[in-house]
């Protein structure tokens, strides 16, 4: 994968191009931009994964659009007044 080409592991941690890179976080298990490495796990689109859950949700999650469908839903009472008007 494209972001790990150039990892190395370092005593601090795994590096890609000066950046130190931290593992996932619970949260990103099932999504499909985790990437193992070294035997640990991290994101191909963040450094920091952790820091992409702290205002709710990680928005390059792929495995919690359903959740995101789900809330953004039309109101039922809405479409159905919509509808009652022939629009
Ligand atoms: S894209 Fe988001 S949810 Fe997926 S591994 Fe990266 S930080 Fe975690």
């Amino acid at each position: 994968m494209a972001l790990l080409q150039n990892a190395t592991k370092t005593a601090d941690g795994v590096q890609v191009n000066g950046f130190l890179l931290s593992p996932i976080i619970d949260k990103c298990e099932g999504c499909d931009r985790v990437l193992e490495f070294e035997g640990e796990n991290f994101c191909a689109s963040y450094p920091n994964p952790a820091s992409k859950w702290n205002d709710g949700r990680c928005n390059f999650a792929t495995h919690v659009k359903v959740e995101v469908a789900a809330a953004s839903k039309v109101n039922p009472l809405k479409a159905s007044k919509r509808a009652a008007k022939g629009r």
